[in-house]
């Protein structure tokens, strides 16, 4: 049962029931296009009538098209509607340590084109550098005219400010991106947390995770992040910070993490982490080259384990350990009908999935029926999220009581 918000609702006028009729007509357009009129109405519950109503205004605006003739047994051949790909175009920026990553989407969620840029450690230096990237790509597909900003972050985003709380792998505290980068574009600019943003992208486009009731998202990068959507909802915590298990003490008096705290669960199963367990195997072993003793990135870690490297496979699976040991919680806890891991460390699923799964199992003693899976890492989750940030704003359900 929905519980009802008396402090914050919305009368449910014949307006809003208009709004929403309209968002779910183009969301099932999305979902399931090409679709005719009739299968609208069908999919929808709603009258033929109401259906071919809100179809025209959606084409009036230009945010369908109407396509070729579908094929029915007899009878009338119904036109198909699709999304007008050609309406809006969206800028995702997706914000990471080392690399930013940044795209042109449309409509539909398709990349258009993509650009990269270090993260300089300044944040005014890093808007200087992002702005005239931006740009080009607003205007890298001629007549596609951008409508919005998605950005996600390694760190949370305060719900009312909408300043970057913290973010201790960037080393970034209480920023201000979106006003500069409006300032700079003309654009209005939506910011969340990546794991936020990839749990809300898994409810718009992943085909698996597509009307889950309950799903939480683990995002393992430099450090560790869960989005979580409970009952339909994303939970944002009275002040938007909510999520940081990653910062949720693990270890008793562990390592000093970069949040201040000891022991936190990501110091033990992020990439980071891995190189880590690596690089401490590798340390006096034979003697090395003074290319082998600096840092291994994480990529070139899974290239090893890929090739058999046994330190490397063993970093891995001791990363995939502690993720099991920092999930169990969350499935003992929130009984999530999924969880989604987003990372690079899930090109090696073979080999870090089964050690999660049985981790999670030792652990979490109501052994809940949650499906623990890998996102697809070609489809840039990271990326893609930002991209549901601004298309939420047509697709996604209004707030009413
Ligand atoms: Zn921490």
């Amino acid at each position: 049962m929905r519980r009802i918000d008396l402090s914050n609702f919305q009368v449910a006028t014949s307006e809003t029931a208009r709004d929403i009729n309209r968002r779910i007509v183009l969301n099932l357009i999305r979902t399931h296009q090409p679709i005719s009129r009739a299968d609208l109405a069908r999919h929808s519950g709603l009258q033929r009538s109401t259906v071919s109503v809100i179809a025209e205004q959606l084409i009036q605006e230009r945010w369908i098209t109407e396509g070729a003739n579908g094929h029915t047994p007899r009878g009338r051949r119904p036109t198909f509607l699709h999304l007008n790909k050609e309406r809006v175009g969206i800028i995702g920026i997706n914000i990471r340590p080392v690399m930013t990553k940044l795209a042109l989407a449309d409509l539909d969620a398709n990349f258009l084109a993509q650009d990269s840029l270090e993260t300089p450690q300044d944040p005014k230096q890093f808007v200087a550098d992002l702005v005239p990237r931006v740009r080009k790509l607003m205007t890298a597909r001629a007549g596609l005219t951008c409508e919005g900003i998605g950005v996600s972050l390694p760190g949370r985003v305060d719900l009312v400010s909408k300043r970057l709380v913290f973010a201790p792998n960037l080393g970034w505290r209480d920023v201000d991106l979106k006003t500069p980068l409006e300032k700079a574009t003309g654009l209005p600019v939506e910011l969340e947390n990546a794991a936020n943003s990839c749990a809300l992208s898994e409810i718009c486009f992943g085909r698996r995770a597509e009307g889950l009731r309950n799903l939480v998202v683990v995002t393992v990068s430099e450090g560790i992040g869960c989005g979580l959507i409970l009952n339909h909802q994303l939970v944002q915590g009275s002040t938007g910070t909510a999520g940081e298990f990653g910062h949720a003490a693990l270890v008793q008096d562990g390592l000093e993490c970069s949040c201040g705290n000891r022991g936190c669960w990501e110091m033990y199963a992020s990439n980071s982490a891995a190189v880590r367990y690596y690089s401490q195997a590798t340390r006096g072993a034979k003697r090395r080259s003074i290319a082998d003793e600096r840092t291994i990135s994480f990529e070139n870690l899974l290239r090893l384990a890929e090739q058999g490297d046994s330190k490397a496979v063993d970093a891995l699976q001791q990363m995939a350990t502690y993720l099991g040991k920092g999930i169990a919680p969350l499935v003992t806890g929130l009984a999530p009908d999924m969880i989604v891991i987003v990372g690079e460390v899930t090109r090696a699923w073979r080999l870090v999935g089964p050690i999660i799964e049985e981790t999670v199992k030792q652990h979490s003693f109501t052994r809940a029926e949650t499906q623990i899976v890998p996102s697809d890492p070609i489809t840039q989750p990271r990326l893609r999220g930002t991209i549901a940030l601004v298309l939420l704003k047509h697709f996604g359900a209004p707030a009413v009581a």
